[in-house]
């Protein structure tokens, strides 16, 4: 079968990681007779420099034709003094809200060929594990196209103290319509692995948090088979690297989601590691294959301390593209195939440098972001 890819390398390692991404998924396609065809967008950085603005509505409009959507990572210091709606981080928001992928996806799990990357004792990671082992394996289900991100915000005026403007404001809105889809999401995920679900909030302090409260009161009667629990943010910051294993699939919002799977993303060893999938419903507008729309791309930023210098670790790029042929094509023996040869690599030692030698090193051999991905796909070929 042919599926089209829209495919924004986007800045710094963006070009990088999407490059072997891409070869990762002809491979895999070349193996079971599909056909990836990609259709290269410009966003972010480069769409600045080249037509002035994050998001070029051709864009928008060319993603929107295509099956599902693959994006690096966007942004860096050339463009950081733009003013807020000017940013490369602007095409995110713009290409998120745009697509209406309101769910993002985050799995964490610790491999065991990266135990040593992780810098908890066996103690902390057996401790809530449900079967007392040294590992984690959660999904943090982050709201994407709401909350404080997309909230109302500006500068006041009068001057206060001298300086004018004289304060700045964001504000945290949220729908019932807005949580209850989310959640929902997240009961879905729950339901596929050891059902337990837990809202992580600020419901001590936030009305927003209160609201999400009630919502998941009235929600969570229909999923009686997956335990419901509540965690204030704060908490969950320090049970993350006090207990992982404790946790099944965690749901929240915007800002506290893409805080904490930062915070998640080192226990895996590198930030490198870790992939996502950013989804709508099927009441969103469909992609063209007839499914809701997929943005897929791992949790990291364009690295611009190590761009262009072939060190980037292309496998969370890699593993979101599994995360595509899973959600997007519902080709899971191609998704798991992918996931299989990055184990693969990962047991013959091969590592990026970013989660190298952690451990003593010994075994390991570093290879860049280019050989990486050409030993997976020479996995996935067999060889
Ligand atoms: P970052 O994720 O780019 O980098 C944080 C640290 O992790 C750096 O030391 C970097 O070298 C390392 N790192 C990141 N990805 C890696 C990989 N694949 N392999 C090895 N090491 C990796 O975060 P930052 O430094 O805060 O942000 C840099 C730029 O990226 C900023 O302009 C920021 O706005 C942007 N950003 C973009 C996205 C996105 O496009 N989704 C997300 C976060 C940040």
């Amino acid at each position: 079968m042919n599926y089209s890819i829209a495919l924004v390398p986007g800045d710094g390692i963006g070009p990088e990681v999407t490059g072997p991404a891409a070869e990762v998924l002809d491979a895999v396609g070349d193996k079971y007779g599909h056909v990836f065809n990609y259709v290269e967008l410009m966003a972010g950085g480069k769409a600045i420099d080249a037509c002035g603005e994050p998001l070029p509505p051709e864009t928008l409009d060319a993603a929107r034709q295509c099956d599902a959507l693959l994006l690096g990572a966007v942004g860096g210091p050339q463009w950081e003094d733009l003013p807020g709606h000017l940013r490369p981080e602007r095409a995110l928001l713009g290409l998120r809200s745009g697509l209406e992928v309101f769910a993002n996806l985050r799995p964490a799990v610790l491999l065991p060929q990266l135990r040593a990357a992780c810098p908890l004792k066996d103690e902390a990671l057996a401790v809530g594990h449900p079967e007392g082992k040294a590992a984690f394996d959660l999904l943090i289900v982050r709201e994407l196209t709401g909350g404080l991100y997309f909230g109302k915000r500006g500068r006041i005026e009068e001057s206060s103290n001298g300086h004018s403007p004289g304060a700045a404001f964001d504000t945290e809105t949220y729908s019932w319509a807005e949580i209850e889809r989310v959640l929902r999401s997240g009961y879905a995920a729950a339901a596929a692995r050891w059902k337990k679900l837990c809202i992580v909030d600020k419901a001590n302090v936030l009305e927003s948090s209160r609201y999400w409260r009630e919502v998941a009161s009235v929600v969570s009667r229909d999923y009686p088979d997956i335990e419901t629990s509540y965690m204030y943010v704060d908490n969950c910051a320090m049970q993350l690297v006090r207990a992982p294993g404790q946790f099944d699939v965690i749901v929240t919002s915007n800002l506290f989601g893409d805080i904490l799977s930062d915070e998640a993303s080192v226990l895996t060893g590198s930030i490198g590691m870790l992939p996502s999938a950013s989804l709508g419903s099927p009441e969103a507008p469909l992609a063209k294959g007839g499914r809701p729309m997929g943005m897929y791309e791992p949790i990291h930023g364009s690295a611009p301390d190590i761009a262009g210098q072939d060190m980037a670790n292309p496998l969370g790029t890699i593993l979101s593209a599994a995360m595509m042929l899973r959600y997007s094509f519902a080709l899971e023996r191609e998704a798991r195939e992918i996931e299989a040869a990055v184990n693969t690599v990962l047991d013959r030692g091969l590592r990026t440098r970013d989660i190298a030698g952690r451990g003593g090193g010994a075994g390991e051999k570093i290879i860049g972001t280019r050989a990486m991905g050409e030993a997976v796909v020479a996995a996935i070929g067999g060889l």
